[in-house]
């Protein structure tokens, strides 16, 4: 397999876990407890909560491991380490966006859709709009919602949401926020 190749499917294997791992190992009840469970219920019910770093790392390390040898004996050395680097370095890219969106207002419209589109999941109803970065997999299994308006509870409200002066939602973001109490 050629590299360039590989390392796309490497990016495109992370989106699918992405999913996976959110809809089902974070909010299908038959599956729960279990750990990412627990940090994914708090950072829906505290809002500005994350799984600490270290945690991550771990499961990055320990994923990497685990998928190092049958990548490079399916795929060969090089494009086996070039499947990997996709898929852990957007694993990498998704966390940073993830927090991002809580802590930042997109600077452009895939910014502002996914901030929408993730806010949607955690405010309106968690049974859909999975996908963080992309929404492909939501589309392809049917938990797209087009967002609306998303109410975001007054507690919950993300710092570049609310105009300081006014105590509403910036005027920018008006169309598709609203504050609930
Ligand atoms: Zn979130
Ligand atoms: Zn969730």
């Amino acid at each position: 397999m050629m590299i360039p190749l590989a390392l796309i499917l490497g990016v495109l294997t992370w989106t699918l876990l992405e999913y996976f791992i959110h809809r089902f190992l974070g909010h299908h009840p038959k599956l729960r407890p279990n750990p990412f469970a627990a940090e994914h219920i708090r950072h829906h019910s505290e809002g500005d909560y994350f799984a600490p770093t270290w945690k991550k790392l771990l499961a990055a390390f320990a994923a990497t491991a685990l998928l190092a040898y049958p990548a490079t004996w399916l795929l060969g050395a090089g494009p086996g380490l070039a499947y990997l680097a996709g898929l852990m370095s957007f694993y990498g890219v998704y966390e940073l966006l993830h927090r991002r969106e809580h802590t930042h207002a997109g600077v452009n419209a895939y910014g502002r859709w996914a901030r929408r589109h993730h806010f949607a999941h955690h405010y309106s109803d968690a049974r859909f709009n999975h996908g963080v970065t992309t929404p492909l997999w939501d589309l392809v299994f049917r938990t797209y919602r087009p967002v609306q308006t998303v109410r975001v509870p007054q507690k919950f409200v993300m710092p570049w949401l609310k105009d300081p002066q006014t105590g509403e939602v910036r005027a920018d973001y008006a169309d598709f926020f609203l504050l609930s109490k």
